[in-house]
Formats: structure tokens, sequence, C-alpha cells
């Protein structure tokens, strides 16, 4: 069997190490267009900081690929699929034959129309985008440069980007132009936390408003000038405002697509030969009860390994994904799993706890006895049982007050519960 999979990430390293779970045998090549074989992307923000060094980014040690007989094609992007005659042709016009394919190209970063942009980043301008490893280099290789900066976007990655610019000594300023900021995974009270969090490390948050035009003097930034009217100087702009999945390739091969490429519950598409996984695939979830892209890295992980597995012949149903978002910044942990901000006509039950003083914060969304989200803010040590309650629709009736205080753990569930998720 001759396996191949576009996309270095997190999803072609699960689908390696899915396949290799079946069928020791089959030879395996992963092409990526990027430098480095899978690396941590999370891990970029540490790495622009110093946190992390190089050696410290790549998923697997250097021996991994060779030990599991996997040709690992870096640099090399795949500019074309031929479902009839089932192989992928790369940039430099060299074709891979294929019996079972995965993409998992991933997500590409979301640049707004900016005037003053080409719609694009431009690191010599000191315009820049914050997803991949070379974009933190592009960053770092320009920091003499760099003494403000802003970042447009106060999600997750505009989080990152501001938190290890501000740890280079950037004076950073985010702009989000929702009300708060981690609006989308978050609540508005894990939201003020982490703004408060972000104001004590000396980085401004400004919400509400958003850049529209990019001020040069031509050859770089100079500043920005805000959909308000004010303006801001700097030196620099990060625009990280989100990931769109990638859909180039699946939609040049007449594959079926919705906000991404669409995959049953084996994580085929409708070609049978094909199979997607990650920020590209849009996958059935738990929660929503639908298809749709979540773009987190477990469930890239789960969807590659899953994929991989089916590849290899397993026909295993792929278990849904589980929204979950984590993320810490300057001592402050947290966590989202599941329904957070549910609609008020959804009829659910949310719990809360605040105490302000210890900086901890813990909401329940709950459905009729069954848990179907939670956030934790500070204290995110329970998240692995709360993320089981909900991925296992256990029945939690009567338990709810318990699991709002800090020290609920496995010993308040019900012994059956605890058989069946411990063995115990
Ligand atoms: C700064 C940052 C912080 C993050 N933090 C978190 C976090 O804390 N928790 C979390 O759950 N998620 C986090 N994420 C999101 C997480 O990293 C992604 O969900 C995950 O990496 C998706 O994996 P993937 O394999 O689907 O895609 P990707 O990691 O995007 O990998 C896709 C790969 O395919 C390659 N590729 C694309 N097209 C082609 C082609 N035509 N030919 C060859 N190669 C191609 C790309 O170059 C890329 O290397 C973060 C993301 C960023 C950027």
């Amino acid at each position: 069997m001759n396996y191949v999979i576009i996309g270095g990430g997190v999803a072609g390293l699960g689908c390696v190490e899915g396949i290799r779970s079946v069928d020791t045998e089959g030879a395996i090549t992963l092409i990526t267009e990027e430098m480095h074989p899978p690396y941590s992307r999370p891990g970029i923000s540490y790495w622009l900081s110093g946190k992390l060094t190089d050696s410290g980014m790549p998923l697997r040690e250097k021996d991994f690929y060779d030990s599991l007989k996997v040709i690992v094609k870096t640099g090399a992007t795949a500019v074309g699929i031929d479902t009839k005659k089932n192989f992928v042709t790369l940039e430099n016009g060299e074709t891979v034959p294929y019996d079972r394919l995965l993409i998992a190209t991933g997500g590409v970063p979301i640049f707004p129309p900016i005037t003053g942009t080409d719609g694009a980043p431009d690191p010599d301008r000191r315009i820049f985008t914050f997803t991949t490893y070379r974009d933190a280099k592009e960053i770092l290789t320009r920091k003499d440069a760099i003494q403000k900066a802003v970042v447009i976007g106060g999600g997750l990655i505009g989080l990152k980007a501001a938190e290890a610019l501000n740890d280079i000594g950037v004076q950073v300023t985010v702009l989000e132009l929702m009300d708060r900021v981690l609006s989308q995974a978050f609540d508005d009270i894990a939201g003020e936390m982490a703004r408060k969090r972000l104001d004590r490390a000396g980085i401004v948050v400004i919400t509400g408003d958003t850049v529209d035009e990019v001020l040069t003097d031509g050859s770089a930034v100079t500043g920005v000038r805000l959909r308000t009217g004010s303006e801001i100087e700097t030196d620099a702009v990060v625009v990280a405002i989100g990931v769109r999945p990638n859909l180039d390739l699946a939609e040049a091969a007449g594959l079926t697509v919705d906000r991404g490429i669409v995959v049953d519950d084996t994580l085929t598409t409708s070609d049978t030969h094909i199979y997607a996984a990650g920020d590209t695939a849009s996958a059935y979830d738990i929660i929503a009860k639908e298809k749709r892209v979540t773009p987190i890295l477990p469930n890239a992980y789960r969807q590659g390994r899953q994929a991989g597995r089916n590849m290899a012949g397993a026909d295993e149903t792929y278990e849904g994904g589980l929204p979950m978002n984590a993320i810490g910044f300057y001592g402050l942990d947290t966590i989202s799993i599941g329904l957070v901000n549910p609609e008020e006509d959804q009829d659910l039950t949310v719990l809360t706890r605040l105490d302000e003083e210890a900086e901890t914060y813990r909401k329940l969304v709950l459905d009729k006895g069954r848990l179907l989200g939670v956030v934790l803010v500070g204290d995110v040590a329970r998240a692995g049982i709360f993320a089981g309650l909900i991925r296992d629709g256990v029945d939690v009736a009567g338990l709810e007050e318990r699991m709002l205080s800090p020290d609920f753990g496995h010993v308040h569930l019900d012994t059956d519960v605890r058989k069946e998720r411990l063995g115990r």
C-alpha cells in the first residue's frame, strides 16, 4: 500500500502514527511545504520569546521518521491531485502516486483587505502574520527595528503573539473588534480576567475597534489608523484574526467542501481514496452535533490518527471533535471546553463561581444533568475530568454545586460512573 500525506502539521503526524499502528510495512510519503518536519505550532510564541529553542520545536525526535520508514519531503508544495490516476503533483513537476491520500493542509491566516497593505503579509515592511515558524523568524530577524507593535486580533493567536512580543521588550497594543478578548472561545468574565493580566503585563488592549489603514513611510510601517479615527504610532503590524481552511487542492480536485473538506464518520472525503483531517476538515463535532471545522490541535491530531488507521484498513468511526481551547499567559491558565456561550433561547443551566481574590473562575453549562461546556480560569487541574464528562455525556444531575467547588474530583462521581471511567 502506498500512503501519501499532504501537510506536515500535527494532523499529518497523527496520520503517520495511525497508519503505522495498523500497517508496519506500507510506504508512507509526507509532503510539506514548510522547511521543517511537524513542529509545535503553539510553540512559535515561546520560540520568539526565547523560552523555547530550535531543538524544542520538533514534535518527534530526529530519527522518528526514518525508524518508521517515512519519506519526508520538506519544502515541497503539492499543486494538484489527479483523482483518476491517483497521483499528487508537486510544484517542481514531480509526481507522487498514492493508493490512499490524506489532505491535511491546515489553515491559512485570514488577512482582511486593509488599506496600506497588499492584503498579505510583507515582512520587509514589517507587516506580519503569526502562524508559522517562519513568521516568528521573520519577526525576530527585524526585532531591532521594532520598538512598538500593533497586533490585530485578540483571540488565542493574537494574544500569544502579543505575549511573545512583550517578552522581547516590544511595546504592544492589541486591537480587538469585539467588546472583549478571547470572545469566541471564552465568556465575558474569563475575557475580562485575561485582559487584567495583559494590563498588568503592560500590554494595551483596545476593544470595539480595529485597523482601517496601515500607515507607512513607503518602506515600512509607521502607524495605524483605527476605524474610530485615532492613530497609533507603531513599527510593526501583526495580523492575527484567525485562520481559514486551506481548501485549494481539494476544490481543484473536485472534492465536496463546505467550510472545510467534508468527511464522513470514517474521515473519508467524497473520493473513497482520499481522507482529510485537521484544520482543513469539516468533521463531526459532538457538541454541535453536525460537521464543522474546529481548528484546534487535539482535534487535528485525533482526526489525523483516526484517518491514518482507516487508510490502513481499520474501518473505525471517528468519535467526533470536542471544541477545547487552552491558553496561559503570565501565569494565568485558562481552558474552555465544549459549549461555553449558549444563546439565551437554548434553555440551558449556567452555573458560575468567581473568586476575584484568588483569580479563579469556573463556569458550567448543563442540559438536563448533562455537562455541555466548562470554562476554567486560574485552577485548570480538573480539565481532563470535565472533558471526559462532556465527551461521554455522563449524567451529573445532583453534582452541579459540587462541580463548582475547587476540590471536585473523580471521588465525587457515582461509583458506577467511576468504574466505567476509571476501572475502579
Ligand atoms: C500561534 C498559535 C498558537 C496556537 N495555540 C493553540 C493551542 O494552545 N491549543 C490548540 O488546541 N491549538 C492551538 N493552535 C492551533 C493549532 O496549532 C492547529 O489547530 C493545528 O496546528 C492544526 O494542525 P493541522 O495539521 O491541521 O494544520 P497545520 O498545523 O496548519 O499544518 C498544515 C501543514 O500543511 C502544509 N501545507 C499546506 N498546503 C500544502 C501544500 N499544498 N503542499 C504541501 N504542504 C502544504 C502547511 O505548510 C502546514 O505545514 C495554535 C495555532 C497557532 C498559530
